[in-house]
């Protein structure tokens, strides 16, 4: 048998999604010693915007200002995590991560205090407040509405153009669509976007495409694509077709699995190398204990190869996600957290964990449960004091917030890492002075 690996550092993160990746990189950006465990997380799912806040009030809908929607949430979301966090800082989060993620090669955009509208799959608009800047000329499409090509790939069954088009078709004078081949895949019944989006990172498939799309082109003004311009290099390969074809280019966010939540996974694994801030990919936390003298002591294993890896960390931050993720953990009793058996806020009964239809506009009370904190994201337990001083909680395992309702997914995980890593620093500043 392998000699298990002795890590010691000052903090573990537990969990590399959205939450725990930009903790791991304020950690990193802050110069602390880090590990980040975990798999990657909705990354994948994810479609790659960044939200803040979509909604102006559960009975009122979607929101341009998410700033006008984060006053009324003492009203709708008494216990919300946004309100341990100053405005500035959230902002700041916001400004730091998407600052790193430009300089990684994956550029962001968006504008200052507002919410942009962005073209989906389904041709609906989703506020967002920072977008790729492959869909730059998304936003600027939808406000304009000038003529549009969509294109549709033979075989791509996660974007149908002919679609987009009936929802949008009564508010836009002019929606053509072309349909094409993709190049050298034509002979495949099915297409991936993963897929077309690792063939075009070649300039021989970049130019096939371009070759199939010229003759489609009349006189449109833009042409909206799924988003498959490559992995690595996409705003690249935009400028690169938007020369060759003289239209404006942007893409459109699919469905999982989806290529620019891939972008996003991979640019964070970039901006984390050669930092002071290591990954151990693809494990799991399977024991943690914390004494006095030792701090947190966890032993970190795969299924095939269980705990390969014990960390000593003076801190710890948890970042493990809700129920898909296995951060929280439903039964017929309730709901209960694995890693450190912390106190879940949850319905005191399971029947009063759903309302009583699917769309309820209030929404569920079971998206509610989770970490209940101090100010600084340490959480609570039962005696309404921080369980360990040096135990932290970020992202969508938080009491109090239902992000898939309020359109505020990574602007939740974000904020409070930012948050809790500010008092991260200080307390180790404190401590080591
Ligand atoms: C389909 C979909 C679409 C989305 N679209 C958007 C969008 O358009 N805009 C937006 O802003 N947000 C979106 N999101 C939300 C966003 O991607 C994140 O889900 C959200 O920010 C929560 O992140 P998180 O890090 O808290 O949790 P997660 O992303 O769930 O990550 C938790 C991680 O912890 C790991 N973990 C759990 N237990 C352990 C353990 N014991 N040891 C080690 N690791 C562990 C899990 O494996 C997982 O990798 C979307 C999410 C989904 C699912």
């Amino acid at each position: 048998m392998e000699d298990k690996q002795d890590i010691h550092t000052d903090i573990v993160i537990i969990g590399a999604g959205m939450a725990g990746m930009a903790a791991a990189v304020f950690a990193a950006n802050r110069g602390l010693s880090g590990v980040v465990v975990g798999g990657a997380g909705a990354f994948e799912y994810s479609s790659g915007l960044l939200d803040l806040w979509g909604l102006t009030s559960p009975e009122t809908g979607l929101c341009k200002d998410p700033w006008q929607g984060l006053a009324r949430i003492p009203k709708y979301f008494p216990s919300h995590p946004f309100l341990k966090i100053l405005e500035s800082d959230i902002q700041a989060a916001f400004d730091e991560l998407t600052q790193g993620l430009t300089q990684s090669g994956l550029g962001y955009g968006g504008q200052p205090r507002v919410n942009s509208s962005i073209m989906t799959a389904f041709g609906t608009a989703k506020p967002t407040y920072r977008f790729p800047l492959t869909m730059a000329n998304n936003v600027t499409a939808l406000a304009e509405k000038k003529p549009l090509l969509l294109l549709d790939f033979k075989g791509l069954r996660e974007f149908r153009a002919k679609f987009v088009q009936q929802v949008l078709k009564s508010s836009w004078g002019k929606i053509n669509i072309g349909t094409v081949d993709f190049p050298q895949m034509s002979q495949r019944s099915e297409l991936f976007t993963p897929l077309m989006a690792q063939a075009m990172e070649t300039e021989q498939v970049q130019d096939k495409l371009v070759a199939a799309i010229k003759p489609l082109i009349k006189d449109e003004y833009f042409l909206g694509i799924p988003a498959i311009l490559g992995i690595n290099r996409s705003e690249n390969i935009l400028n690169r077709l938007e020369e060759s074809l003289g239209i404006k280019i942007f893409e459109i966010p699919t469905s999982p699995i989806s290529v620019p939540g891939i972008r996003l996974k991979e640019t964070f694994q970039k901006m984390l190398a050669n930092t002071s801030v290591t990954r151990l990919p693809d494990q799991r936390v399977l024991l943690a204990a914390h004494s006095p003298d030792q701090g947190f002591v966890l032993e970190t294993g795969t299924p095939s190869n269980p705990r390969t890896t014990r960390i000593q960390a003076k801190t710890c931050l948890l970042a493990t996600g809700r129920f898909l993720a296995k951060g929280l953990v439903a039964d017929r009793k309730g709901v209960t957290e694995p890693v450190f058996n912390l106190p879940v806020d949850q319905p005191s009964d399971r029947k009063n964990w759903h309302g009583k239809t699917y769309f309820d506009p209030r929404g569920h009370a079971i998206n509610l449960a989770g970490l209940v904190t101090d100010e600084n994201f340490r959480p609570l337990g039962r005696d309404n004091t921080p369980v360990h001083g040096n135990l932290y909680a970020a992202g969508s395992i938080l009491a109090g917030q239902d992000w898939m309702k309020t359109r505020s997914g990574a602007g939740i995980s974000i904020a409070t890492a930012f948050k809790a890593m500010g008092h991260i620093v200080s307390n180790h500043v404190k401590t080591s002075s």
